[in-house]
């Protein structure tokens, strides 16, 4: 199903960002971890995709087992770093013989760092990639990323806006953001993008700070902001997994009540492949939300550390 005609029956999604699994040992956790969210019925789910494309095969192959034996919405991510045409419009020719509606396209980091390469055909940006598969395969639905506290290489935010803009008038339908760790970051961005004109839904992505180390990091390279209160708190317990866990859990849950308050459409959980603190949010937040009780069923929640 394309995710625009889920909007039309849902007013607010609730959705889980998965990445391929590394390796054996991976894919089984993977497979325990992403069966117990599948019993949350997620609105959708997306999988991600390695910088440069390094891992576009695990990425279609799990998408194709999400959309055609499991039969839940599934959408790829897609990047064009070093993607000539020729390249996008086969892959693209493969989604539609999988029978995926939607995809998420992305410009994407090269995989060894650095600045962006110049493309060979002219995609070097998002928006680029956007106008060519709209052009070419009207058939998706297409999702792009939105970033609250600007793309870490836009020389201001309103530039960044004016690019975001770009993005949804070559043709995409939706946005779901860059993690974020105060909700006035994304307010204050929505209050830009709705008076730019852009008027589609922004679903803001989610983070639960499970790994202080771990996501500290991501969020250093995202250009996020941890708040100082909750990284003075997260450290004084760094050595403690259990007590970070909680801390991290307890800050999400509140994230996620402000903007289902706030009415946010929804929100997009980056769940790093582990079912634990989702299941636990969706229950902290089913006993406030209707739509959330519908979905929550009991599951258990495995943590493999
Ligand atoms: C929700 C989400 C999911 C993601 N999933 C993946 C993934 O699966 N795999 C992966 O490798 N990466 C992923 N990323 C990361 C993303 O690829 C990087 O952030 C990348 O640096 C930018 O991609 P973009 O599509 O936002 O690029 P763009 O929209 O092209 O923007 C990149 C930069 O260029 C600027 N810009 C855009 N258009 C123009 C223009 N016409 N002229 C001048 N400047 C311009 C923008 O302001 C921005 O600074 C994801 C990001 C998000 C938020």
């Amino acid at each position: 199903m394309r995710i625009t005609d889920i909007f039309e029956k849902e007013k607010r999604t609730f959705s889980f960002e998965f990445f391929p699994p590394k390796n054996t040992k991976a894919a089984v956790q993977f497979g325990i971890n992403a069966g117990q969210l599948m019993k949350l019925q997620p609105s959708f789910v997306t999988e991600t995709c390695g910088a440069g494309g390094t891992t576009d095969d695990k990425t279609l192959d799990i998408v194709d087992l999400f959309t055609n034996k499991l039969k839940f919405t599934c959408m790829p991510h897609y990047t064009c770093v070093n993607a000539t045409r020729e390249k996008v419009a086969y892959d693209m020719r493969t989604f539609v013989d999988k029978n995926i509606e939607n995809v998420m396209l992305l410009r994407g980091d090269p995989p060894e760092g650095g600045p962006f390469p110049e493309n060979p055909d002219g995609l070097n940006y998002a928006s680029d990639l956007i106008n060519f598969v709209k052009k070419h395969y009207d058939h998706f639905c297409i999702g792009a990323a939105a970033y609250p506290e600007k793309h870490p290489e836009a020389p201001s935010m309103k530039k960044d806006i004016e690019n975001l803009k770009k993005k949804v008038d070559e043709g995409a339908d939706f946005l779901v953001t860059q993690m974020f760790f105060k909700n006035d970051y994304y307010y204050k961005f929505m209050d830009k993008v709705r008076k730019a004109g852009i008027k589609c839904r922004v679903i803001p992505g989610l983070l639960p700070i499970t790994d202080f180390r771990q996501i500290k990091r991501f969020a250093e390279i995202s250009g996020a902001h941890i708040p100082e209160m909750l990284q003075k708190k997260m450290s004084d317990v760094i050595d403690k997994p259990d007590e970070v866990y909680n801390i991290g859990l307890d800050y999400a849950v509140q994230q996620a009540h402000d903007l289902l308050d706030n009415d946010a459409p929804g929100l997009h959980f980056f769940t790093l492949n582990r079912s634990r603190s989702a299941v636990e949010i969706y229950k902290s937040l089913a006993d406030n939300y209707k739509d959330l009780r519908e979905r929550y069923q009991e599951s258990f929640t495995p943590h493999v550390p």
